[in-house]
């Protein structure tokens, strides 16, 4: 067998303060959760567990990899197999957005205006979200409905039909579990045979809010999960703590607006860049978006905050409703009226597709090739993906990069003694944006 020259894989993703807070602590957050943390952050999910540990062994070569090998040179390195799990591990969550973006504007939506929509519920009912993550199927759908109805009552035409997609998001800005719906939808309706489309006039979004309410109330009301009194006494209130955000109009040529939009909805639930892990105190210092505001949690309850956001094994947090639905989409492709290939989002990629896809989704967030041959220029491929654990030990022992590594024990920490007042902190400056997060650039490691 032929052995490899280097490796290729992200920039120490175990240096980062992330990681090291999670390595530290998972162990004695998973044993000690349901005494600590599930009154107030929910039931323990085992699912939670399995997350864990895959991002604490995401990009490590010693749980396998794929070969990669130039054509032209012989050039080859090995690429470290990744978790692709969402919303914890943030380097996997990264690419799952970007390859969204991309499949939603490409396949997905048409070329006509689209607006973006926020509905959001008061905090007396998150909780029921909470601890019945089902719920958010059924809020997504109430939003669904109440904008529908609104929407076919804007155009004249008969028969009229919008089309949208939802993203659920459970997160506020400091992790606080807040359910609410992301939903880019078509400023108008199609109608009629030929896929004609109607632009809608500006919608009245406190009928559009009180709407929404009422459907949000009859569900719950319907699932058992409040009592008419508890509708009463909020319909008394002053202010209802419902909110219906409309966006302006985005223009169908503007290809820029809709893909980061794409990418916003369904965003991971925390920034790395914002965050400051202070091991010897054992805190987490959250910066806010504002990027002034500080939050400090112990760091096993910034762990249990972060965890309510990680959706169940195969929870759909993105749906698609009317003209944007996978039913009316199929019809439209039998039909041959439809150039968009079906494509079911939020599914766990297999590995077959992932090698199909790493390589572009890498160049798209890294600018970066990755098959292209550093030596040569010449174009590279994947030859084979290794998992055969002796394989894997016999390659990287070959390259002098196999450490027997077993991961140090959890460090248990005495309750912090004393409480930081933010302003007393250093705070990093923070240059991230969402989606270009420079710690996770790619690049040729270990030449041996
Ligand atoms: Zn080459
Ligand atoms: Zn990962």
């Amino acid at each position: 067998m032929s052995l490899p020259a280097a490796v290729y894989r992200p920039r120490h993703p175990q240096d980062s303060d992330y990681y090291h807070c999670v390595e530290d602590y998972f162990e004695t957050f998973v044993q000690g959760y349901d005494e600590q943390f599930s009154r107030q952050y929910g039931f323990w999910r085992p699912y939670i567990e399995q997350v864990i540990y895959r991002y604490l062994d995401c990009g490590d070569l010693q749980h396998g990899f794929a070969r990669v090998k130039c054509k032209d040179c012989g050039h080859e390195y090995l690429l470290a197999f990744s978790c692709k799990r969402r919303h914890f591990c943030p380097s996997c969550h990264q690419k799952r957005v970007v390859e969204f973006g991309e499949r939603l504007c490409m396949e997905v939506l048409k070329k006509i205006p689209h607006r973006h929509f926020v509905f959001s519920i008061p905090k007396i009912l998150r909780r029921y979200f909470l601890y019945d993550r089902k719920l958010l199927a059924a809020l997504s759908r109430c939003a669904w409905e109440s904008l529908k109805g609104f929407i076919q009552d804007a155009v004249p035409e008969n028969d009229p039909i919008p089309g949208a997609v939802i993203a659920m998001q459970t997160f506020g800005d400091f992790l606080g579990f807040n359910p609410h719906c992301h939903i880019l939808v078509t400023d108008g309706c199609f109608y009629g045979e030929k896929g004609m489309f109607r632009v809608a006039p500006p919608l009245e979004l406190k009928k559009l809010e009180a709407l929404f309410r009422h459907n949000v109330f009859k569900m719950l009301l319907a699932k058992g999960k409040i009592t008419r009194e508890l509708i009463a006494m909020h319909s008394s209130w002053k202010h209802s703590g419902f909110h219906v955000f409309c966006g302006n109009r985005i223009s169908p040529n503007d290809d820029t607006a809709m893909e980061n939009l794409a990418r916003y909805i369904i965003r991971a639930s925390f920034s790395q860049e914002r965050m400051q892990y202070l091991d010897d105190v054992g805190q987490v210092v959250y910066t806010g978006k504002d990027r002034k505001t500080n939050k400090v949690f112990p760091a096993m309850e910034w762990l249990a905050a972060m965890c309510t956001h990680i959706p169940n094994r195969g929870e759909q947090m993105v749906r698609y409703y009317g003209y944007y639905s996978n039913v009316a989409r199929g019809k439209r492709q039998k039909a041959g009226n439809d150039a968009a290939v079906p494509c079911i989002l939020e599914t766990q990629g297999n590995e077959k597709a992932f090698r199909k896809s790493w390589a572009r989704l890498i160049q798209k967030i890294y600018e970066v090739d990755p098959l292209i041959c550093p030596k040569c220029q010449g174009k590279m491929r994947v030859i084979s993906a290794i998992d055969d654990r002796q394989v894997i030990r016999a390659i990287l022992e070959h390259l002098s990069i196999w450490l027997v590594r077993s991961r140090p024990p959890p460090k248990i920490h005495d309750p912090p003694i004393r409480e930081y007042a933010a302003a007393d902190l250093q705070i990093q400056p923070l240059n991230d944006t969402i989606y270009g997060d420079p710690e996770y650039t790619w690049d040729e490691y270990i030449q041996s």
